[in-house]
Order: C-alpha cells, then structure tokens, then sequence
C-alpha cells in the first residue's frame, strides 16, 4: 500500500465524478475500490477534495464537449487539490487531451484500475501535468474489488471490455481496444458478491455480450455463462444489455427462453435497416433478416420485450432509405427504440464518406422516426393493460412508487408507477390499469407496505 503525504497524518480524500455509460460507471466503481482498499477516503459529496479523479465519456462530440466542462469546472474550484482526467476522452485524443482540458495534474486513459493509489500519488506529488496514457488494456484479475454507487439492489455486472466489430461510425474500438472477456468464474465470483451485498437484478454489460468467450475459450460461452449465474443464489434478475444480431444463435435464445432469472428482455442494437445503409456503416445483415430474427425470438420467449437504437442522417441516406427504416420500425413493434442523429467523429471510417446529410434533415428524421416509434411504444404498453407483472421498487416519492419491471433496463426504459409507498429494492406483483407511450400505471397492490413518515 503507497504512502501518501499530502497531508501529514491523513489519508487524501478522493472524489470521483462519472460521465458516460453504464461501463463508465463500473470503472469508477473498480476505482473507488481499489482506493478504498489502499486506505484512501472515497467521498463523491467532498466539499474540498484533495484529488478529484473525472472518468470522461469520449465516445461523441456532445460528450466531449460535456466533460471538457465538468474538467473545467473541477479545475477552477479545485484549489490545493489536484485534478486526474481519465476514462474515453484521453484514451480517444491523446496528446491533445492537454490542450482540450488544461490545467489537469493527470491524464490517463481506460483500463488501469489497479493503478489508481499510484496514479492518485502521482498526481499529488505533480509540479506539473502528467500523461499516464497506455494503449486500452484490461487486467481483470488486478482489480481487487468495487465500491458500488447507486442503488444496491440493482447492479451493472461487466462481462467483457472493447469490441472486435468495425461499424463505421464508431470509434469504440479505438477507444478500448479488442474484445477482452472476463473468464466466467470471475463474472460469477463478481455476481456472488453482488448478491450478497443486496443486488436482485444484475445487468449484464458489453459492447457486445453475445461475442462472449470467443476470445478466450474460443467458443460463444454466453449460453454456459448464463446457465452458471442463474444458479447465483439471492440474483432474481439477470438483463443482457447489447445483443449483436448476427451473433443471436439459437443456443442464446435457448438460454433465454428456459433459465427462469433471464429476463425476457433483448436489447438489440440495430442502427438501420436499409440493406444500403447498414453495408455503409458495416453492419451485418438487413430488415429482413432482422424482422425473421425477432419473429423467431418472440415465438420461443413468451412476453418477449425488444429494444434497440437507431442512427438517422447517417452519410448517404436517401429520403428512401430513411423511409425504408420508419416501415420497418412500424413491422417491427419494438417496445422501446432510442434514435440518434449521425454524429460525424474524426478518425472514424465515415466521418469521410461523401453524402453527409444537412442537420436539419437529421433532426427531422430523427422526430419522424421518434413519431412513429411513439405509437408503436403506446400500443405496445397498452397490450399490458389488465394484466399482472412483477416490479422492482426503485423509489417511493409523493404517493407513488416508481417501480422497473423485466421490460425496463435502468435508466433507459420507462417505469411502472404504483400507488403508495413500497420499499424500495423490495419485489411485488402488480395489475396494470392504464399506460402511456413511455410508462404503466397500476392498481394498489394487496401487499402494499405502508412506510412511515419519515
Ligand atoms: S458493435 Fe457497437 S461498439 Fe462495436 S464497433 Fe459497432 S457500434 Fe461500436
């Protein structure tokens, strides 16, 4: 364990501030618990932190620009303390990250948890700014253990890190690097000692979960890692975030359809379906093959909810194609779809691509495809009308609760809101009385538990 000396006599307080995705977030976590365990204080509400560590999310422009403001912002008010920028951002531009976000004592980029209590000392002892830059690599077994933030009864659970795919709009693989799975006993050790500090619902993450274990046992093992968690004993829930839709075998519809804590819940990532658009991008397949696959996943997994992305305005798409992708979103009666407008990023295969499409069209692509999409999510919640579900608590707040249910990822997805106060973390049995495009509203449920004030 380092010794620090910033302060004589007390250990530095370390506040770390997460942007980006769920993945992000599980960083920091490993972070906060590497530090926790070398004896440091990891406080996200310090006042007057002796290190702020900010995690970027470096993934598009919006979100460089966002953590260019939240680095600023910590580098202003940062006063005798220091300032590490980690994560996407300065693992994506490098050298520049300098130039970007000055003022920093420390760059680093994604996969170096283990480092941190060195990093935070380097970065304490740094008369001036430090690059601690390496090429994207992920060392599971270094990372000793992870200090959760959120709500305990729900829990992002890493399978893998980087991604082996080329879309051409995406500078992921840049960023982190080749898929590198976590071996399936540390993923299980991992869910084991979620569920025994209080997670039900754990959230599988991955660029792309179903290419898991081709890497290192040179097999899909997705199917045996799941058959595995599922005997993880207090874990209700388990989501797959992030389906590849060429890589949807019948082995993982299998899993998912027989092992009772898989949740019927795909979220699939799709993009486009235009056979043109998607060979641009270098996605596989197209509509068809994608309505054939969903068909067949909805006929072998009762209730079956599907989610996925789309990008609109990507370079070259024609009023065709765009018009291509909104029949298809009516055929496919997804129960949620996000879209986003093409976001060109330098060093990307596209960013190049001649036909880039005015914003202004982008942006009315996207409302014509989030119109359509809104009436498809409306009667696909209006199917659960009259019927029961089991929700998970989240948050008791004026009367009601708002509840997830299996067809709501965190964050992502709509709620399920019952009346009156249930226990949060807690798991019930509702009856849908009414719904809206996004949300389902239930009757009291019979075992309500009334909180007491206060
Ligand atoms: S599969 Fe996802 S993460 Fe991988 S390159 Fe394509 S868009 Fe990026």
């Amino acid at each position: 364990v380092p010794q620090y000396a910033a302060v004589p006599g007390k250990q530095p307080v370390v506040r770390i501030v997460t942007l980006g995705c769920a993945k992000n977030q599980v960083d920091s976590e490993e972070i906060a618990g590497v530090l926790r365990d070398a004896g440091l204080e990891v406080d996200a509400a310090a006042a007057r932190p002796d290190v702020t560590i900010v995690n970027t999310c470096g993934f598009l422009q919006a979100s460089k620009e966002e953590a260019a403001e939240v680095i600023r912002k910590a580098v202003r008010s940062k006063g005798r303390g220091k300032v590490i920028v980690a994560g996407c951002l300065p693992q994506r531009i490098g050298g520049d990250i300098a130039r970007v976000a000055p003022g920093a004592d420390l760059y680093a980029g994604v996969g170096q948890m283990a480092r941190f209590p060195e990093l935070v000392q380097r970065a304490l002892d740094a008369d001036g700014p430090v690059h601690e830059i390496e090429p994207p690599h992920h060392r599971w077994a270094a990372v000793t253990s992870r200090a959760r933030a959120g709500s305990p009864w729900s829990a992002y659970l890493k399978v893998s890190e980087g991604c082996d795919h080329r879309c051409s709009f995406c500078a992921i693989p840049a960023i982190r690097g080749p898929h590198v799975s976590k071996p399936i006993e540390r993923v299980v050790e991992e869910a084991r000692h979620l569920a025994a500090t209080g997670a039900v619902e754990l959230n599988l993450v991955a660029q792309d979960v179903t290419h898991y274990g081709f890497d290192i046992y040179r097999e899909a093992a997705l199917p045996r890692l799941l058959r595995e968690l599922d005997a993880v004993e207090g874990v209700a829930w388990i989501r797959l975030l992030y389906l590849y839709p060429s890589r949807v075998t019948p082995e993982v519809v299998e899993a998912m359809a027989t092992l009772p804590k898989v949740l019927p819940y795909a979220d699939i990532p799709l993009q486009h379906a235009h056979p043109d658009t998607l060979r641009r991008m270098r996605r596989p397949w197209e509509g068809e093959r994608y309505l054939r696959l969903i068909e067949r996943m909805r006929a072998a997994i009762p209730d079956l909810a599907v989610r996925t992305t789309f990008i609109v305005g990507f370079p070259g798409e024609t009023e065709r194609e765009f018009e291509h992708l909104l029949d298809f979103a009516r055929e496919a009666r997804f129960d949620r779809a996000g879209a986003f407008v093409y976001s060109r990023e330098p060093g990307t295969p596209s960013h190049d691509m001649p036909g880039q499409v005015p914003a202004k069209v982008k942006r009315q692509r996207l409302e014509r495809l989030m119109r359509v999409q809104a009436g498809v999510s409306l009667e696909r919640n209006r199917a659960w009308t009259g019927r029961d579900m089991r929700v998970l608590a989240e948050e008791a707040r004026d009367g009601w609760t708002a509840c997830r249910s299996f067809r709501d990822a965190p964050e992502v997805d709509g709620l399920v809101l019952v009346p009156g106060a249930l226990r949060p973390g807690s798991m019930t049995t509702v009856r849908i009385e009414r719904t809206d495009v996004h949300d389902l509203y239930a009757a009291p449920p019979r075992n309500l538990v009334r909180m007491r004030p206060g």
